[in-house]
């Protein structure tokens, strides 16, 4: 119901994946920045708008970093997994970054809706959808609603529809 108080919406990703950009877009018009800085594990991106709060984590490598992302996990009421669609060799990094976090014991057989966005949907030989969610694995996720779409993170197409899966999961 719309009873409760400010949904946490981690942004994870790998370096690169487009989370700044995605939460620029996301921004209240009057709170976007001209241009973006890539997320960097020890500098959360985030901000509050219409009692939703976004955090971004780059889940990217340095192993030293994990426990500062890791301890957000308990509060998020969702994730959004931001994925280079056209970076098809670090797909599988990806994965296994996905499943790490899916398989923490904060995570696991814990309802909590995951978006998928296949982004840079329109950079050339970007994959489908479909294509990234069998390269993630997706259809293995049973505890978990998800919903995968294609996103281009500049022009902010694919991110209402993607959005507003997630804002009907969480209210
Ligand atoms: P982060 O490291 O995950 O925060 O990634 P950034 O948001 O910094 O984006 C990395 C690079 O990809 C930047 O040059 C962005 O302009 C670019 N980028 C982000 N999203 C898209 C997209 O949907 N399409 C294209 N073509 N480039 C994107």
């Amino acid at each position: 119901g719309g009873a409760r108080g400010p949904v946490t919406v981690l942004v994870l990703g790998l370096d690169n994946s487009g989370k700044s950009t995605l939460l620029n877009a996301l921004r209240p018009e009057e709170q976007r920045l001209p241009s973006t800085v890539p997320t960097v594990a020890q500098q959360q991106d985030s901000f509050q708008s219409g009692g939703v709060s976004f955090s971004a984590w780059d889940v990217s490598g340095a192993p030293r970093h994990r426990a500062l992302w890791e301890r957000h996990y308990r509060r998020a009421h969702a994730v959004i997994f931001v994925v280079d669609s056209a970076d098809h060799l670090r797909l599988v990094v990806a994965r296994e970054e996905l499943e790490l976090m899916l398989a923490h014991p904060d995570m696991s057989g814990r309802w909590l809706p995951l978006l998928v966005l296949a982004n840079k949907s329109d950079a050339p030989h970007a994959l489908t959808p479909a294509q990234v969610a069998a390269a993630l694995g997706l259809e293995r996720i049973a505890d978990k609603p998800w919903h995968i779409c294609a996103s281009n993170a500049i022009s902010g197409a694919g991110l209402s529809d993607g959005v507003a899966w997630l804002a009907r999961q969480v209210r």
